[in-house]
């Protein structure tokens, strides 16, 4: 079954969309049925369970942190961590920056935007993006890889409200890698769509998808 979605779901997303495979909530035997797919790529959301998964898992899967990380916690997950999709200040890219020192490695980086409605929701309010990457503090932050952009829409029925809000996190990226990005030919991620709003997410312009419930559910 989950293979069989999986391969379904792979089949629907153009080539150029990278999948993260959400497997928050899920048993190691059925991740490791997504495993068996050949799929390598996979997201946490929470520190503890991110570092359990890891050392019950093989060691050739791409962790992703797609969940809120606090300063304290990066010491956990710096040496091994493929992308935090949750950079969501200037005081957590220091402490990336000081842990990718450590561990000689430059950490992929996404900057989480507050698109949503609701107030739970976390990331950089659209307004506050300029004042916070004009610092030239970023300079310095040579060991955190800015990827690019990850957004949640808002969790609403109506999909004009969640199309535009993917309408405005591209219009955001497309401005961010004109005003900060334009020399760095990496800038090049939008991570935005989950299992129910993929379809929309990726029409207008994701390039990675976190999905969860669609594959184990
Ligand atoms: C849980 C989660 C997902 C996946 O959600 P599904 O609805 O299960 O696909 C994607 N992104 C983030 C940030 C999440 O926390």
């Amino acid at each position: 079954m989950i293979a069989e979605k999986i391969k379904a779901l792979k089949n629907e997303l153009p080539s150029h969309v990278k999948l993260v495979v959400v497997s928050k909530f899920r048993t190691i035997s059925e991740i490791m049925e997504v495993y068996q797919t050949g799929h390598r790529v996979f997201g946490e959301n929470r520190i503890q369970n991110l570092m359990e998964r890891k050392s019950d898992l093989p060691d050739d899967i791409e962790w992703h942190l797609i969940g809120q990380l606090q300063t304290n916690k990066v010491k956990y997950i710096s040496s091994f961590i493929s992308m935090i999709h949750s950079l969501d200040s200037l005081k957590l890219a220091r402490e990336i920056q000081k842990y990718g020192v450590r561990h000689q490695r430059s950490i992929d980086c996404l900057i989480q935007i507050h698109i949503a409605r609701e107030e739970t929701k976390s990331g950089i309010l659209p307004s506050d993006l300029d004042t916070i990457l004009a610092e030239p503090e970023w300079q310095n932050l040579t060991k955190v890889n800015i990827r690019g952009v990850m957004a949640m829409a808002s969790n609403v029925a109506d999909e004009a409200v969640v199309r535009q809000e993917f309408k405005s996190v591209y219009a955001i990226f497309k401005r961010l890698k004109e005003v900060y990005f334009r020399n760095s030919p990496h800038f090049d991620t939008i991570s935005m769509g989950m299992s129910n709003d993929h379809k929309i997410a990726v029409e207008e312009g994701s390039n990675l998808v976190r999905i969860g419930s669609l594959i184990f559910e």
